[in-house]
């Protein structure tokens, strides 16, 4: 064996190494959503460290973090990640959740999977990346929030607003939240659904029961609410991006059996295909309650708009993902924009093509979460490729040997 093919292995031992301790000290920052609790001081050092301009800023609780490192003209991509977590209390851990302890083979703790592994992963590639001797292109941004897993107010919606206050315009952006079903790699998110919740207050008449002739039963006018609500058909849903309206509650305070109510106040939630913006979901539904408009207030509440990125022609940073993905485990990945919402969802607009791609999701928010090792370090192979791909535009012709 050469010298050098010996330092590249005992580089890779030690880069490897380096991810799970990086893991193991981040799910220790006990950082439930907002506080992050040192994990975004800690960031932030490792990040200066590597060259990188740090600019964190706090407000209402919740820390933000806009790192940029620029190797020249080319593209602007980013990284974006959130290093809050939900609570951990309760439940038979194996391990104490803030611990980081290595069960089997796979890191233990409260973030590990959602999304401080994803983190230490691309901390690990950056600083692959970042090393590499050769000719880079571009700029790289991470974009690093502490209220992800809260209302997200405050966190990536103000990177993206500072962004855009700076005049800085996106190419991509990578969220490394965990995509991965049964082995990583084998799904990513190339958009996701809409979200909108809704009070909607019905408003009839009372009187006595046995004189409906001058009444107007808001319970009665609920079911036909209902009716409507659900039989609204979508006609931009796809096969895979589906609109579904879920009724959460129905109330209708009426104490009395001889009393027709007045008053019913119900709520929903909508989660809608990428075909729809909100704008247009609330259409839709004020269309199909159009003539009982009279009788109904909506308040519409915690919107989250939909998102989704295709494949383009130039700079397709699905394209490049998908074939990181490929070159690391053999196989292509599943496109999905299934789940709940994510912050990728501040990012992308019709500039800037935003896709999602981390470790499995199969314990996140659970007790026990974790994540074994190997996948841990299968995804700082993939976003290590990414980046070359990102980054260095030799790598793309062929003329630098992929390693
Ligand atoms: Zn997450």
């Amino acid at each position: 064996m050469t010298f050098a093919a010996q330092t590249n292995i005992q580089q890779q031992a030690s880069q490897r190494h380096a991810v799970i301790d990086d893991l193991q000290t981040l799910i220790k920052f006990k950082s439930v959503t907002p506080q992050q609790a040192g994990a975004i001081d800690w960031l932030n050092t490792q990040l200066r460290a590597l060259g990188f301009d740090c600019e964190q800023f706090t407000f209402n609780n919740v820390t933000n973090l806009i790192a940029k490192i620029s190797f020249g003209d080319g593209p602007n991509y980013a990284f974006s990640g959130h290093i809050d977590v939900v609570p951990a209390s309760g439940g038979a851990w194996r391990a104490e959740p803030f611990s980081g302890e290595i069960i089997d083979g796979a890191i233990y703790g409260r973030g590990s999977a959602d999304m401080k592994g994803g983190v230490a992963a691309m901390l690990a590639a950056c600083r692959a990346l970042v090393s590499h001797t050769v000719n880079k292109q571009g700029t790289f941004y991470w974009l690093i929030t502490s209220d992800e897993e809260g209302e997200a107010e405050y966190g990536s919606l103000l990177i993206a607003e500072r962004l855009a206050q700076q005049g800085i315009q996106l190419d991509g952006c990578i969220v490394g939240e965990p995509t991965s079903h049964l082995q990583v790699g084998d799904t990513i998110k190339n958009g996701r659904r809409g979200a909108l919740s809704a009070q909607l207050t019905i408003k009839g008449k009372a009187g006595h029961v046995a004189y409906p002739e001058n009444t107007l039963n808001a319970a009665h006018l609920s079911a036909d609410v209902v009716k409507r609500l659900t039989n609204i058909m979508w006609q931009r849903d796809e096969p895979s991006s589906k609109t579904s309206v879920q009724i959460t509650g129905i109330n209708v305070a009426n104490v009395v059996d001889n009393m027709v109510p007045a008053w019913c106040e119900m709520t929903f939630n909508i989660r809608y295909s990428h075909g729809y913006k909100s704008s247009d979901i609330k259409n839709d539904i004020q269309f199909a309650l159009a003539d009982l408009q009279q009788y109904i207030d909506i308040e519409w509440q915690r919107p989250c708009e939909s998102f989704y990125t295709s494949h383009q022609t130039n700079n397709c940073l699905l394209e490049k993902v998908e074939q990181a993905v490929f070159d690391v485990t053999g196989s292509y990945p599943l496109l999905s924009t299934s789940g709940g919402t994510s912050d990728g969802r501040f990012f992308a607009n019709s500039h800037t093509q935003v896709i999602e791609c981390g470790v499995r999701n199969n314990t996140i928010h659970q007790v026990n979460e974790h994540v074994p090792i190997n996948d841990l370090l299968k995804i700082e192979q993939i976003y290590t490729r990414l980046l070359k791909k990102l980054f260095i535009g030799s790598f793309n012709n062929g003329s630098e040997k992929p390693d």
